[in-house]
């Protein structure tokens, strides 16, 4: 067996391969370390293991702690650094899905954003952004009173729907979104020229929470979830965009967990890549990249 660990800023993912070829992909929250560190404890002895991310130095150790029979195998697991991983591993997949592409921006949209330029000789890393999953999750929990009015008893029947009172539930923010419209929260290029033909694309977002302002009617968690969103495809795609285009390449590689069972920002990205130029894939599984490319250097 062999085991590659990609511990995250919020989540942390893993493939494990067994000798027939056979992949099995899990993930924890990077906080639950002590439900990782029994994975661990169950499935390790006996395997390769290699760890990648910005904790997996934390979670070795930890590992290496509570686990004092397999300590040293702990110990004597391979690190990957991050970036060689990610994009190691997505163009595994790309494989996999048979869409083998020589050079390709990747974009891993996890708790930050990272992008990279991968080339059959390498990748470098060509930028970022701040905006990304976590941004998510922070504006979702600001716009659903996280931590403020309903944890002193105040209710809100769409943030409890969402599942937003108690923690914040992926799932339910995103099928909240899903159920939002944005046409009252973000400003469009056909807003500003109402009535003449504007110098580009009018359904591209003149300014994102901009129609907010002009609105007299109180607007709902699901349409601010369904903008946030946007505001986070649209920005995460407008980097990749200019950056591809200054590398001369269309093909643009999402990845990241912000993607997952989240067709909205999929279908965002999707639909802003090719307004702007480029040629979108969100590859599925590719919030594993991380992981199997860790997987891969054993
Ligand atoms: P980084 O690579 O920036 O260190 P990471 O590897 O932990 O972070 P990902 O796992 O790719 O990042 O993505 C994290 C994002 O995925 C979260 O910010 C959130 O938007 C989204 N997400 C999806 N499912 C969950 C979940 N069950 N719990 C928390 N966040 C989730
Ligand atoms: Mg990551």
């Amino acid at each position: 067996l062999r085991i590659g660990i990609d511990a995250g800023g919020t989540l942390t993912k893993i493939a494990a391969r067994r000798p027939d070829g056979q992949f099995r992909f899990l993930k924890f929250p990077s906080a639950d370390a002590g439900r990782i560190v029994a994975w661990l404890a169950a499935e390790a002895p006996g395997a390769a293991l290699a760890f990648t991310g910005g904790k997996a130095g934390n979670l070795q150790a930890l590992a290496s702690d509570r686990m004092p029979a397999d300590a040293a195998h702990m110990r004597a697991a391979v690190t990957v650094p991050e970036f060689d991983a990610t994009c190691a591993g997505a163009r595994w997949l790309l494989g996999r899905d048979e869409r083998n592409l020589d050079s390709f921006l990747l974009t891993n949209v996890g708790t930050g954003t990272s992008i990279h330029y991968v080339t059959p000789d390498g990748h470098e890393r060509v930028g970022g952004t701040g905006v990304g999953g976590g941004t998510i999750l922070g504006l979702a929990a600001l716009l659903g009173g996280i931590g403020a009015g309903l944890r002193s008893g105040g209710g809100d029947s769409a943030v409890a729907e969402a599942g937003l009172a108690e923690k914040l539930d992926y799932a339910g923010l995103v099928a909240l979104a899903r159920k939002g419209d944005r046409a009252r929260v973000d400003l469009k290029v056909s807003h500003i020229y109402a009535g003449v033909t504007p110098p580009i694309p009018g359904d591209l977002t003149a300014s994102n929470f901009g129609h907010v302002a002009n609105q007299t009617e109180p607007i709902g968690l699901a349409d601010a979830l369904a903008s946030v969103i946007g505001l986070v495809g649209e920005t995460v795609t407008t980097v990749s965009v200019h950056a591809a285009r200054e590398l001369g390449t269309a093909d643009i590689v999402y990845i990241g967990s912000t993607f997952l069972g989240n067709t909205l920002l999929a279908e965002i990205v999707n639909r802003y890549t090719k307004l702007r130029g480029g040629r979108p894939y969100v590859l599925p599984d590719g919030e594993y990249s991380g992981a199997v490319g860790a997987l891969l250097a054993l």
